[in-house]
Order: structure tokens, then sequence, then C-alpha cells
């Protein structure tokens, strides 16, 4: 029997990004059906950029990705109180 160790994976602190700008990740929400001004979660419109958070359904501190698939518009209020929840478990909240 040989004893193998299993050496523990350095996780990469900047995850990979599919969109070089925001007007592309907007595109992306329009393509599937979400409007790019109303927060995902309350669905309360964002007036500005500074309303709007882009979030993380699956936060990165539980391995989730800033790829297009896990963002989506939040407004500041949801975004914050949201915090480290996946997007599933605040949404069984609300
Ligand atoms: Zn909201």
């Amino acid at each position: 029997m040989k004893a193998n160790s299993h050496a523990k994976r350095a996780r990469k602190r900047n995850a990979p990004i599919d969109w070089k700008d925001v007007k592309e990740l907007e595109e992306h929400w329009i393509s599937i059906d979400i409007d790019p001004w109303l927060c995902y979660y309350c669905s309360c419109t964002m007036m500005t950029k500074q309303e709007r958070h882009i979030e993380h359904m699956t936060p990165l501190c539980r391995n989730g990705t800033s790829l297009k698939e896990n963002l989506v518009p939040s407004c500041v209020a949801c975004n914050q109180a949201k915090h480290s929840m996946t997007a599933e478990e605040f949404m069984e909240k609300q």
C-alpha cells in the first residue's frame, strides 16, 4: 500500500471572465430575458450604474465564477443583503 498525499490545489484568486465590458454583459442578459435595469431579486428599477451592482449568483467565496452565466443585475440593497449566500438561498429567504 502506498500512501498518496493529495496536495491541496491552490485556487486562483482571479477567476476567468468571458465578457469584456458591461455592454456585452447587458446584451447577454437581454438575450436570456433578464432586464439589465431591473433588480434580478426584488425587481426594483435601477436608474444609474451606481445603483446597479453586478451580482454573482454564486459568490466568489463559494467557488462561483465571474463568467456571464453567474452574473445578474442587482440593486445595492439586495446585493448587500445577499452577501455570501447563493442566489437560491437568498430567494428562499425572500
Ligand atoms: Zn433588489
